[in-house]
């Protein structure tokens, strides 16, 4: 019999994710109704939010206890009662923390099965329309700024700087640790990078953005948005794609005391956005970050787990910083 392997949601912790918030099971295979497909998960990617689904209500429903932890997928098909799903396509979908799951078919979108699986949970999906809608939709880049972007040597600020750059603009990173800054100015091309875990935040900004900063692309809330207020140019944009110093934590989260007062003084725009209500012009974005990618001005890198059993660990080493460019678990 083939075994579906599971990681189920236990509970939620009260500060920081342990191992033990994940429960590991082995049960049958799902049953398939009419109008469903039986998909094998290929590939599981790991994000920030998925702590965040586990505090409650965001912009999706909360992952519950008892549950499949959920999480986004890039999976194969491997049985279908509906006409256009055969054997062996390849389609993205939430099929969550184990091996096998049968959805409705309105729940996959079908991929181009010759692309790398690290490309399609990557930089050609959310991750990298993330950067793409973030900073040219909702940002509107232009050449000659000053862009400054917070967990830049992850998966969306990653791909979101060197698009910055690739639009002409003056691109500085936040990440933490010497190798993560060095990599986005040696590698990715970045003109400057902030260790936030070794410098005056502040003080570091201001020395690597002596003319302001006129887009900040923010991905982690907190005390690195209040120094980027401080160093926004009058008429600023500030893209608030994600607020990732808010999910791990117990206790309220810092907000920062110039608001909303310097959105006034400063006349700036502070904008959210969620990528999911981009995808109605995916079809152009995709195109524009292959032709980059193939062209050699974007870097698309992932950081691969290997095994359903380390997803876990792998979750808890993302939210500790431990990953570069987009963290994702393979399943052999
Ligand atoms: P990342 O690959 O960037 O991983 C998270 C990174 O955040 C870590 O690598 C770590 O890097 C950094 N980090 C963790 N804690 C802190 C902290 N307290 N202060 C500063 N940095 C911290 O994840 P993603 O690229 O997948 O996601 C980035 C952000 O984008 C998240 O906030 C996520 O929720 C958001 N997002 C939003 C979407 C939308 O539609 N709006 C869609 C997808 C993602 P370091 O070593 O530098 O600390």
């Amino acid at each position: 019999m083939t075994i579906n392997r599971q990681w189920i949601f236990d509970h939620n912790p009260e500060a920081q994710i342990t191992p033990d918030v994940f429960r590991w099971t082995e049960t049958a295979l799902p049953n398939l109704h009419p109008g469903d497909v039986l998909v094998r998960n290929r590939v599981l990617s790991l994000d920030p939010a998925n702590r965040a689904w586990m505090r409650g209500r965001t912009y999706r429903e909360q992952v519950l206890p008892g549950q499949v932890m959920h999480g986004f997928t890039v999976s194969e098909v491997v049985d279908s009662t509906v006409e256009g799903f055969a054997v062996g396509d390849i389609v993205e979908t939430m099929g969550g923390w184990q091996d096998y799951a049968a959805l409705p078919a309105a729940q996959l979108t079908k991929r181009d099965g010759t692309v790398a699986l690290e490309h399609l949970i990557g930089v050609y999906s959310i991750t990298g329309l993330t950067a793409y809608f973030g900073l040219f939709d909702v940002g509107q880049v232009r050449p000659g700024d000053t862009v400054l972007i917070s967990a830049a040597a992850g998966a969306v600020g990653s791909i979101a700087g060197q698009l910055a750059r690739i639009a002409g603009a003056r691109v500085v990173g936040i990440a933490g640790g010497p190798e993560k800054c060095a990599w986005l100015t040696d590698t990715l091309r970045f003109d400057a990078a902030v260790d936030y875990k070794a410098e005056d935040v502040g003080e570091a900004i201001r020395a690597a953005c002596p003319a302001g900063v006129d887009l900040y692309f923010d991905n982690v809330g907190g005390q690195i948005l209040d120094h980027a207020l401080r160093a926004m140019n009058q008429n600023g944009r500030i893209v608030c794609c994600g607020a990732v110093a808010n999910y791990d934590i117990g206790g309220q989260p810092f907000v920062s005391p110039l608001l909303p007062g310097v959105l006034v003084s400063k006349r700036l725009r502070m904008e959210g956005f969620i990528v999911l209500d981009h995808l109605a012009k995916r079809a152009t974005a995709e195109d524009r970050l292959r032709q980059w990618i193939a062209s050699g001005a974007l870097h698309a890198t992932t950081d691969i787990s290997d095994g359903l059993a380390t997803a876990p660990e792998a979750l808890i080493r993302l939210l500790q910083g431990g990953n570069r460019g987009k963290m994702a678990v393979r399943l052999p």
